[in-house]
């Protein structure tokens, strides 16, 4: 199978959205673009001596809005389109929730379950190193994204501060609380999610009891069920690199007991028979993949792990009335259209994972102003930040009758018009 070009994807979404609102050539062509593309090859050392090339990325799209914003993802999966599509999308993101960022992100080719700790701090510490002159409070300030966490961040900051002596914490965003970090960030794009998702479904009219199934369990899709779970959604499906359990009598799962399997055996496969999850599927558990878990007959599907696992291949099996994507960019554009004409409604990316980015610039503002939020503050801005976007979104939808997606991009680009030079 040919692997889907992400930025391909990405591109053909913002032509869509331009092609509504007329939207000037040259502008689109400068959109189209990243500014900047920083390629590194890290020489790092293993515990046993020997020395490793590892490929590194840091693209900053955009920086008409604000410094470039967006995070670092450490995956095999790395390349320069999967970033650039990244960075792309962390444009518009930070445009559709109206944040003074422009759009980066970054990463290293590397899984890092291949690491040891040891390991995974020096290379980190390499990396920062590289990026040191690149990046900065007023420049580009990463992030968490796949397999990187605060004290990955804490790593980054701190080699920063060494390298180039400003001792600004706002560098980084998504550091630990000890240092700098935000209340409320690990938990923001779940919680986000939880926001507009409601808010949608009051427009959609549709009522609990909502059967979900959740593709992916890191930070994201973790918190995301969590938070689903404790407001009375049925989770019946859940998964991993690996696979996921699904419960087909329709009751949902227990999510703590099945995240709490999932941190203590590393993959919900070994999460059979050992009278937790086991249990709790009420027998008719099953082991699926993560192909069969999106096409489940559920109403809500969450892919909440990587992007293009939605394609024109696989579009017309999805039976979810509601597609959210937490993860980025996990719809192609064929697939979008074949979904539109199936009445499958897609809340985008770009809106449904705002939250982690929004709580990102919270941190942020705290770090340059010297202040420390309460969660209650944090959570309870989010909460108007995200929904605000949303309503505005949604208004774009029904006036300009357009999927949700194009609407987002719409809201996003006149603003970043408004910019234009
Ligand atoms: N990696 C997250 C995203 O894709 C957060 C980025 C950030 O906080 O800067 O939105």
């Amino acid at each position: 199978m040919i692997k889907n070009n992400p930025f391909d994807s990405a591109l053909s979404q913002l032509k869509i959205a331009a092609s509504k609102i007329d939207l000037d050539p040259n502008f689109l062509k400068i959109l189209s673009e990243p500014e900047r593309i920083i390629e590194l090859k890290i020489p790092f050392k293993k515990d046993d001596g020997k020395f490793e090339l590892v490929s590194g990325y840091r693209v900053q799209h955009n920086n008409l809005l604000g410094p470039y914003k967006g995070g670092l993802r450490y995956s095999k999966g790395v390349d320069d389109n999967e970033v650039k599509a990244l960075a792309f999308w962390m444009m518009i993101k930070n445009a559709v929730v109206d944040l003074p960022f422009g759009g980066g992100k970054g990463g290293l080719q590397i899984d890092p379950k291949t690491l040891s700790q040891n390991e995974l701090e020096r290379l980190t510490r390499e990396f920062a190193k590289k990026l040191s002159f690149n990046i900065g409070p007023k420049i580009d300030v990463p992030a968490p994204d796949m397999n990187t966490n605060p004290q990955i961040m804490d790593w980054f900051e701190n080699e920063y501060a060494k390298v180039t002596g400003d001792k600004s914490k706002a560098v980084v965003t998504g550091k630990s609380l000890q240092n700098g970090g935000s209340e409320g960030r690990t938990e923001a794009t779940g919680l986000g999610g939880f926001f507009v998702l409601e808010e949608f479904l009051k427009k959609m009219n549709m009522q609990k009891p909502l059967t979900v199934a959740v593709q992916g369990f890191g930070n994201v899709g973790s918190n995301f069920a969590l938070q689903l779970w404790k407001n009375g959604y049925k989770i019946v499906a859940v998964s991993d690199l690996a696979g996921g359990i699904y419960n087909s009598s329709g009751e949902g799962f227990n999510v703590p007991l099945v995240k709490e399997c999932k941190e203590q055996k590393g993959l919900f496969a070994n999460c059979y028979c050992i009278g937790t999850v086991c249990d709790l599927a009420d027998k008719k558990k099953g082991n699926i993949t993560n192909e069969q878990l999106l096409e489940l007959p559920v109403d809500i599907l969450i892919p909440a792990a990587t992007e293009s696992v939605i394609t024109k291949d696989n579009a017309d099996k999805i039976q979810a009335k509601v597609v959210f994507e937490m993860a980025n960019g996990p719809t192609t554009p064929e697939a979008d259209e074949i979904l539109n004409k199936k009445a499958v409604i897609v809340v985008p990316d770009v809106l449904a994972n705002s939250g982690g980015v929004t709580v990102s610039y919270f941190e942020w503002l705290q770090n340059m102003n010297n202040q420390h939020w309460d969660l209650e503050k944090v959570n309870s801005s989010l909460k108007e930040k995200i929904t605000k976007a949303f309503l505005d979104i949604w208004d774009i939808h029904v006036s300009q009758k357009v999927d949700l997606r194009t609407a987002a991009f719409i809201l996003a680009l006149k603003r970043l018009q408004q910019k234009n030079f």
